[in-house]
């Protein structure tokens, strides 16, 4: 590993004149030192973020919260408020990595997490995301576990955090600290998708320090299924994070993402179209289902993610409107 920097910011201020320097934000170090032991990434410095005053949840009008991004994943999960006003939330979250990672891994870290792809961990190989303009060789080679909905020619990657899915679900804002100020990110909207440029994870400029996520209001009915290969310790090869109303049997404002399908949180627009005022019955989940995946644009060895993505989904809004 090539010799680094280090150094704690005191103030996101502190923070955002390192990182507009060059330096490289460090929060769990999860994902970034995996990275840098691989020699993906080099950092000369590390700004370690992970103690800067933005490690606490608090209450917001109309129920919502305001999530610091120095919040750890495991504090986030087991929060009562979370629980009880975003279930999806907090089942996303258990949902990720294992016990010991979630201890570590921060909301900011979370978040900016990079793609699983096995290419762009392999530095022996070409790669469009970490070698601009070297090839994509997932596109004929290894994708079982890529996109199928909105890649590119250039990057077909899935992007790998359970929680981002179910914050896309929610809506949530992304607060940003700037050279220039503060700055906000809808979710989804932060996370882009390949297009030409797959180098860009996120909407982020170099040094965007990310200080929070804030909650609108609550969603009880809400829930987060995954499929993985192995029941714990495994990305998502789909998921689904969903959060429904009902009146009188008919679905009002349903809000769905999905997960393990695209470069970014994938909200479900088309599903949520067919599902507004739709009876709650297995007819209209499937109806939603199929408006949302005929979009979809499977690869050679990745169509099982259609069908697996479509069952997902019914069985989900099954069991949120029973
Ligand atoms: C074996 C294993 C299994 C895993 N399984 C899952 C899983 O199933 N689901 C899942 O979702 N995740 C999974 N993860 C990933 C894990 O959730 C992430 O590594 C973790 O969330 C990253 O958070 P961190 O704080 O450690 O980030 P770091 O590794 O510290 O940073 C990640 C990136 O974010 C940047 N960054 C950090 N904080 C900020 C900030 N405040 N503002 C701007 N940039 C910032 C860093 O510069 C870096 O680029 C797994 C990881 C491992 C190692
Ligand atoms: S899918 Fe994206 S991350 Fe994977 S090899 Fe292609 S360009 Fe790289």
């Amino acid at each position: 590993m090539k010799p680094f920097g280090y150094d704690r910011a005191e103030t996101a201020a502190e923070a955002v004149a390192a990182g507009a320097g060059g330096a490289t934000y460090l929060g769990g170090g999860t994902n970034l030192v995996d990275l840098m032991k691989l020699g993906v990434v080099a950092p000369d410095r590390l700004v370690d973020v992970s103690r800067l005053p933005h490690a606490e949840i608090e209450e917001r009008g109309h129920g919502g919260l305001r999530i610091g991004a120095a919040v750890r994943n495991s504090d986030l999960a087991v929060h009562p408020a979370v629980r009880e006003r975003y279930p999806v939330l907090a089942e996303a979250l258990l949902a990720g990595a294992s016990g010991q990672l979630r201890n570590l891994a921060t909301v900011g870290g979370n978040l900016l997490q990079r793609t699983r792809c096995p290419y762009f961990q392999d530095v022996t190989k070409p790669c469009n995301k970490r070698s601009p303009g070297s090839g994509c060789p997932a596109r004929a080679g290894e994708h079982r576990n890529l996109a199928i909905l909105g890649h590119s020619e250039h990057c077909v990657a899935t992007h790998p955090s359970d929680m981002a899915v179910a914050l896309a679900a929610l809506g949530a804002t992304v607060h940003v600290q700037t050279t220039g100020g503060e700055r906000t990110y809808p979710m989804p909207g932060l996370h882009r998708l390949p297009g030409e440029e797959p180098e860009r994870d996120t909407e982020l400029e170099p040094g965007d320090l990310i200080t929070a996520v804030e909650l609108d209001a609550p969603a009880p009915r809400s829930a987060y299924r995954k499929v993985r290969d192995r029941a714990s310790f495994a990305f998502a090869v789909v998921s689904v994070a969903a959060a429904v109303d009902l009146r009188d049997g008919a679905i009002r404002n349903p809000r769905i993402a999905l997960g393990g399908v695209a470069h970014a949180p994938w909200r479900a627009h088309a599903a949520e179209r067919a599902l507004e005022g739709a009876a709650a019955t297995p007819d209209s989940f499937a109806a939603a289902a199929e408006a949302e995946l005929a979009r979809a644009q499977p690869l050679r060895d990745n169509a099982f993610k259609v069908p697996l993505t479509r069952n997902i989904l019914i069985t989900t809004l099954e069991e949120l409107c029973a």
